[in-house]
């Protein structure tokens, strides 16, 4: 039996995040959901909150730790594209990407640091992407944000393993949700005949992955890089 932890799945109203919350449940958690709209899966602890608002965040850790205790298990998984070539991508597209996907990384790692640091004890799971390592045509600010969480994840393990904390990243390929429904239907056909699995991904594929490394048993596990992708990004 494991011991139940307080987990926190950012951006747990829908898609990965939300099959990621319903994983941890099943399998006995406390859980709490961000979510800027909606909720998260029923039995989760929803709190509005806005990643790109450091103060929001702050309120939120403050509400979970209250109704369920420190956060033990950080699922940093709340994302965003503004896909676009390069030679069009605005300014403001390429920050809006990293101020959500990096910077916003940033700020739940941070909050949620204290109370790992505290309690000696942290699983902390950054949900990168096959694209981040990959590389993908107009996708130049969101594989750059996607990259860089695995020298966030690999710096923390090393400021923090000998703590009782672990940091890793989970980089699914393509997987069936919002983000991807947006692509048009040839490009998709075109995407899956590169995924060596010929498929994409159900959010239940990544979920159970993210739960484990965000369990007690994957203790000796730090600073890697788990694919979800079907061999799409082999070698990347
Ligand atoms: P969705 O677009 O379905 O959901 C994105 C989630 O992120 C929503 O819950 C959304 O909340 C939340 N979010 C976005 N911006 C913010 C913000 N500023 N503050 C708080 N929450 C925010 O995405 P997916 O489920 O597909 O993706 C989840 C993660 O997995 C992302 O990091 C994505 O980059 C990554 N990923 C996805 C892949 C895929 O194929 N789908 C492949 C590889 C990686 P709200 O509903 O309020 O907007």
């Amino acid at each position: 039996m494991t011991t139940p932890r307080t987990v926190l799945v950012t951006g747990g109203n829908r898609g990965i995040g939300f099959a990621i919350a319903e994983e941890f449940l099943a399998q006995g958690h406390r859980v709490a959901v961000t979510a800027r709209s909606g909720e998260g899966p029923a039995g989760s602890f929803t709190v509005q909150a806005d990643v790109t608002d450091a103060a929001s965040i702050d309120a939120a850790f403050t509400a979970i730790e209250a109704e369920l205790g420190p956060v033990e298990v950080l699922v940093a998984n709340a994302g965003i594209t503004r896909d676009t070539l390069l030679m069009r991508m605005s300014e403001e597209d390429f920050v809006d990407v990293i101020d959500t996907n990096l910077t916003g990384a940033f700020r739940v790692v941070k909050r949620a640091s204290k109370g790992m640091l505290k309690a000696r004890y942290g699983r902390i799971v950054l949900i990168s992407s096959v694209v981040g390592l990959y590389g993908g045509p107009g996708q130049v600010n969101y594989s750059a944000s996607k990259a860089a969480l695995v020298g966030m994840a690999r710096s923390i393990t090393r400021e923090l393993g000998a703590r009782g904390i672990t940091a890793n990243v989970v980089a699914p390929g393509f997987i069936e949700t919002d983000m991807t429904a947006a692509l048009p239907e040839a490009q998709q056909a075109e995407y899956k005949k590169n995924i060596p699995a010929g498929r994409f991904a159900t959010p239940n594929e990544v979920a159970k992955v993210v739960a484990w490394v965000g369990s007690d048993e994957a203790a000796y596990i730090s600073g890697a890089v788990i694919p979800v992708d079907g061999g799409l990004g082999m070698g990347h």
